[in-house]
């Protein structure tokens, strides 16, 4: 008996292991079709101040209008980039349009652009940044970096230098998930960050006393850094009063608006300086 059942469990992890190589390899041939025929998409997301409202910036979140399977979001198919070594190009890819759309918007509002962690790894990047910048003709004070909190472990010179680069040309490096993974404070000082976004798990649990001291702490410590704090997935008019009460600069969230079409986004941020208002738009 004991056989049979060590045959049927291996018979389901076989089968498992099958549909997730299937999978795999389905979405890794999609998508570097999907980077030649022009699939990806990129949504726009409002970071706004916290105080009134005013739009300080737009962040770039990709999706991939796959034929047949409706919109990816990033959580169905960057991990599978990652691991077929797809990530530089569909970072290239959006860094390129982010900047090109940005610098044909009415409104110049600023954007924010997600690079991975493998981008500080090999070289190449501040020039792809740069790049990026002089076919747009987009200015450099108008896009931000974000760079995952796990960058912040890797001390190897090229990522320091790397970011060194980036923002001598003017763009900003904002440290995007804080406190999600792994947060050394030692490090905050090492990296020379513009802003702090502080993760949404924080925000999510910000009823909880110890949260809320932990909020108010990084916020107080990023500010006498003299770094700004974004508070990332705010969904409630609760955890926006606690924000406010906490000092955070910038809010990001379902509650102030969704990711959404570029269109939509310039029409948001047209808008300009208003109370926190509340928009639902393509979700
Ligand atoms: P992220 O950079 O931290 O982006 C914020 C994510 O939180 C977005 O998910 C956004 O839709 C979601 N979000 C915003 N407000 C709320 C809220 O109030 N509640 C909840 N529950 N979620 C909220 P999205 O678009 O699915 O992206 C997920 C992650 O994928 C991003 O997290 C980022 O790490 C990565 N990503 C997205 N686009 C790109 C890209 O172009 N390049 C790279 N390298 N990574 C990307
Ligand atoms: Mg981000
Ligand atoms: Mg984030
Ligand atoms: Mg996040």
């Amino acid at each position: 008996r004991a056989k049979r059942s060590e045959i049927g469990a291996s018979a389901v992890f076989d089968e498992a292991l099958h549909g997730w190589a299937a999978r795999r390899l389905d979405v890794e041939n999609g998508l570097r079709q999907a980077l030649r025929r022009g699939e990806l998409r990129l949504h726009y997301q409002p970071i706004v101040r916290a105080g009134d409202g005013f739009v300080e910036r737009m962040e770039a979140l990709v999706r991939w209008h796959r034929p047949g399977h409706g919109v990816l979001g990033p959580a169905e198919f960057l991990e599978i980039a990652g691991e077929a070594g797809l990530m530089p190009q569909v970072d290239r890819w959006v860094l390129r349009l982010a900047c090109a759309q940005a610098a044909q918007w009415q409104t110049p509002v600023p954007i924010a652009v997600n690079l991975s962690p493998i981008m500080f790894a090999q070289p190449g990047t501040a020039d792809l940044v740069t790049a990026a910048l002089a076919e747009s003709g987009l200015p450099a004070h108008r896009l931000a970096i974000e760079i995952p909190e796990t960058l912040l472990g890797n001390d190897r010179p090229i990522v320091t230098e790397t970011l060194k680069a980036i923002r001598a040309f003017g763009v900003e490096v904002h440290l995007d998930d804080f406190g999600a993974q792994y947060s050394s404070l030692a490090r905050l000082r090492d990296f020379k960050i513009d802003v702090l976004k502080i993760d949404r798990s924080f925000v999510a649990n910000i009823d909880d006393p110890t949260n809320r001291a932990i909020v108010r702490a990084v916020a107080g410590l990023a500010r006498s850094l003299g770094i700004r704090t974004v508070a990332e997935g705010v969904e409630t008019d609760e955890q926006l009063r606690e924000l406010q009460d906490a000092q955070c600069d910038f809010v990001q969230g379902y509650l102030i608006a969704r990711p959404m079409t570029g269109q939509w986004a310039t029409d948001f941020a047209a808008r300009g300086a208003g109370s926190v208002v509340h928009h639902q738009a393509d979700p």
